[in-house]
């Protein structure tokens, strides 16, 4: 199949890594997790002391900041300035600094130079939550994926609570609903779905369900 750019939005716990990182599979395409790159300046912010709302201190952190996947035998790392931080942008700090940060106007500048810098040359998919609106609009095949809220904090609880025995139901319900009221409500690069995104529920699908869904839909573009 061609060297097509694939573009998956949706709010947070529909499953959207994991059925991106399938589909890359599926296609023998690269995997980019964009909300890797805003977990990554608010990683630096949270070490540097420097808040969501200081501009310059983010400008500034951008300016400075290389961010780069590279594959290895533990999967895709995440590495900023060369240091490997993939797990450490995963903590519940992080998650709600990176939604702070995505808001300023700064940070998404600067990340959407990087973003169309690794679409370059197609055979790709994009993860995040203005892939299909923003970031790429041209993009040859773009999805939204969803899920019931109730389905969707049940699967990030399954996740957080294998790292952190302490997590609760009500509090990923709550924090997972204040993220998704903030980055829907945004000014900027709000998430929502692309005037020509393919709409997929994934409440009572799987995984695997999803990405066959997917493929056969990007097989009849492809055509
Ligand atoms: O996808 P993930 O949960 O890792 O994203 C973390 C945060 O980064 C999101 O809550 C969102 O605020 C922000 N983000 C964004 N635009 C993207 C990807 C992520 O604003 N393309």
């Amino acid at each position: 199949m061609k060297s097509l750019l694939i573009t998956i939005d949706g709010p947070s716990g529909a499953g959207k890594s994991t059925v991106s990182r399938g589909l890359a599979e599926r296609l023998g395409y690269t995997y980019v997790d964009t909300g890797a790159l805003y977990r990554a300046v608010a990683f630096v912010a949270h070490s540097k002391g420097c808040s969501a709302d200081d501009d310059n201190g983010l400008a500034d952190i951008c300016k400075h900041l290389e961010l780069r996947f590279e594959k290895s035998s533990k999967g895709r790392r995440l590495y900023a300035n060369g240091e490997d931080i993939t797990e450490r942008v995963r903590t519940s700090e992080i998650t709600m600094l990176a939604s702070a940060v995505s808001a300023r106007s700064v940070v998404r500048e600067n990340l959407l130079n990087v973003q169309r810098g690794m679409g370059k040359g197609g055979g790709l998919v994009f993860e995040g939550r203005d892939m299909g609106t923003v970031v790429f609009p041209e993009a040859d095949v773009k999805f939204y994926l969803n899920a019931h809220l109730d389905t969707r904090v049940l699967r990030r609880y399954k996740e957080l609570v294998e790292t952190d025995a302490a997590t609760s139901l009500p509090g990923v319900r709550k924090a997972m609903m204040k993220r998704d009221e903030d980055d829907s409500s945004r000014a900027l690069a709000p998430l929502k779905p692309a005037h020509d995104a393919v709409r997929i529920d994934s409440t009572f699908l799987g995984i695997e369900q999803v990405v066959e869904a997917m493929f056969h839909h990007i097989r009849g573009q492809a055509k």
